[in-house]
């Protein structure tokens, strides 16, 4: 579904992103962990065009979904408006399905009775909800995640790693940068340990967290 191909990635002289590739298959889910600044926000952002790389091949023709850190949701618009937003202006699909899809979804995410409410008006774990609800909106062949719950308190993480594990139950396809390393060992069919802009480490939970590689235990130490 998604190929990449010897992604390069240069902010001036910094090398970001050095000889990235690997794939997802549909159905996938694969977990991007690593140190900050080791280039795995710059990959996701590359992917999703948000940033140019400098040189490689990124293959991927479907719809994608983005869900950030900071939730990025227009704080003068309604829930309901923020949801379908897109699908009615960027994908221009009718009216009464669009709607009726965002009240499913939020529905979905617990916050049926919040369509009319604005972002300001909820807690962090109910604004990434909708963040989610937003991003499914638009169909998405795959979900990108940049560290979904790192800017919510540890009783609000749970309730959105729930979430996105329910998401993985029902096969959507999904690339998530994550801190929690629990998470990530348990909803992942594939994990990439980054570092320096280079995979170190690439494979199933089992086989990259019991890796001998130096650099993937000594970051790997500091949550265990
Ligand atoms: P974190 O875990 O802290 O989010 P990360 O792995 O997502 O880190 P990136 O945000 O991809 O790391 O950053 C990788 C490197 O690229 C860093 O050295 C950063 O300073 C640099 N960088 C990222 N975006 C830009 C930019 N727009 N301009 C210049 N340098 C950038
Ligand atoms: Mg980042």
């Amino acid at each position: 579904l998604l190929e990449v191909k010897n992604l390069k990635k240069s902010f001036g002289d910094n090398v970001v992103l050095e000889d990235i590739s690997f794939n997802v298959e549909k159905g996938e889910v694969l977990s991007i962990i690593g140190p900050s600044g080791s280039g795995k926000s710059t990959l996701l952002r590359c992917i999703t065009k948000l940033e140019t790389e400098d040189s490689g091949i990124i293959d991927f023709d479907g719809t994608f979904g983005l869900v950030f850190q900071n939730f990025n949701l227009f704080p003068h618009h309604s829930l309901m408006k923020n949801i379908t937003n897109a699908p009615l202006r960027v994908q221009k699909r009718d009216k009464e399905e669009v709607f009726a899809h965002a009240r499913d979804l939020l529905k979905k995410m617990d916050l049926e009775d919040k369509e009319d409410a604005y972002p300001s008006e909820l807690s962090g774990g109910q604004q990434q909800r909708v963040s989610i609800a937003r991003a499914l909106a638009m169909n998405p062949d795959i979900l990108f995640f940049d560290e979904p719950t790192s800017a919510l308190d540890p009783e609000l993480t749970g309730e959105i790693l729930q979430v996105i594990k329910d998401l993985a139950a029902e096969h959507m396809t999904m690339v998530i940068v994550t801190h929690e390393m629990n998470f990530a060992r348990n909803v992942s069919d594939d994990i990439i340990f980054m570092d320096g802009g280079v995979i170190v480490e690439q494979g199933t939970p089992e086989e990259v967290f019991s890796s001998d590689n130096k650099r993937m235990k000594d970051f790997l130490g500091k949550f265990y």
